[in-house]
């Protein structure tokens, strides 16, 4: 078993069922995320028996890296994990540390119809140890710490609820990785009912969701999911996010040409929020080969922020982080496949 996908609970009943104190995963997990050690007998305090158990029960598995793109302020990594199975990962640095958008299932089910994941119907669930493998990578590779975690990569996060909040109980441990909640960003297309189970968690971090379209004809085109979740029910489970966590909710939308970028769309965006505590990021579209999709011009982006802005909500355009890098959704792994005729 990959050791990576231990809660700390969990190691401290390993621990006791072997007959040792539960404080002795406290070492454990300290040495695995502070010292970062790479053996289970460097662990530190540890009695040497303990350390050979420790070393039968559990491995340390890290991702194999496959390739890795670099642009100005960011770096992709396509990893291979132990099925074989290729997953991505991407870094970009920003004015307030580095930022790691992992991904948390292989493909995905949500089949958006401008997304290059959908194209890879999800083959199966990410488990925590291989999302917080990914950390531990990048961190080695780059020989940097990791300071914020996006879950934006590919996958449907709340579509894998059970690993995905393992991973952040994980990461998020002050005596482990200790990237505060704070930092932890999960972005999701709308399964409202987890929503709901994820703000009842302790101190939830930063919601982000993939709305894209203001109405449920347009929606229900563009996601699938919105079949099952209408907009109404998504903005109400986003008000009482806000309500409950204090926190305002992003709200991503990425702007396709002819499609959702048309001052009606606007309209229908700040009716939507009222006066909810609720941020927009418009996103250009990253183009991706053989969807249908265009990038909506500058000019019709800039009409669509003016007339958000002018309603007095708070909207934010989104540099095109990872164009050079084709850090959107898939992009990386489908070239890679392409390339490899796989
Ligand atoms: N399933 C989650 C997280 C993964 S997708 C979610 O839906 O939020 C990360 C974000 O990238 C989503 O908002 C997605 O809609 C968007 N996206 C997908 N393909 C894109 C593209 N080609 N250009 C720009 N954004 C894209």
């Amino acid at each position: 078993m990959n050791i990576y996908g231990q809660t700390l609970p969990q190691l401290k009943e390993y621990m006791v069922q072997l007959g040792e104190k539960p404080s002795k995963a406290v070492f454990l997990f300290k040495g695995l995320y502070q010292q970062k050690i790479q053996n289970f007998m460097d662990t530190p305090i540890l009695k040497e028996a303990l350390k050979i158990q420790l070393a039968q029960d559990f491995q340390m598995q890290l991702p194999i890296l496959v390739e890795q793109t670099a642009g100005e302020d960011t770096a992709k990594f396509l990893f291979k994990l132990e099925d074989g199975s290729l997953i991505e990962a991407v870094l970009m640095k920003q004015k307030y540390g580095n930022s790691l958008c992992i991904s948390s299932q292989v493909g995905c089910n949500m089949a958006c119809a401008f997304c290059q994941s959908g194209r890879f119907k999800r083959v199966r669930n990410l488990t925590a140890a291989e999302m917080v493998a990914q950390v531990l990578a990048v961190e080695k590779l780059v020989e940097e710490k990791v300071n914020n975690v996006v879950l934006m990569g590919i996958g449907e996060p709340l579509d894998n609820y059970d690993e995905v909040t393992a991973f952040i109980d994980i990461v998020s441990h002050q005596q482990g990785l200790a990237i505060g909640m704070r930092h932890i960003t999960l972005s999701t297309c709308g399964i409202v009912p987890r929503i709901y189970d994820y703000m009842e968690r302790e101190a939830p971090g930063p919601l982000a969701i993939s709305l894209h379209a203001p109405n449920n004809e347009l929606r229900n085109q563009l996601m699938p999911i919105n079949r099952r979740y209408p907009v109404e029910e998504l903005m109400t489970a986003v008000k009482a996010y806000i309500a409950k966590t204090n926190k305002k909710v992003m709200l991503e939308y990425v702007m396709l040409d002819g499609i959702n970028d048309k001052p009606e769309h606007a309209h229908q965006l700040a009716a939507l929020i009222e006066s909810s505590d609720c941020h927009v990021n418009l996103i250009p579209y990253n183009a991706t080969q053989n969807l249908g999709f265009a990038p909506s011009s500058m000019e019709n982006i800039k009409i669509f922020y003016d007339i958000l802005r002018d309603k007095g909500i708070f909207v934010n355009l989104r540099r095109e982080f990872g164009a050079s890098v084709q850090a959107a959704c898939g992009q990386l792994k489908a070239n890679y496949l392409e390339k490899t005729n796989m």
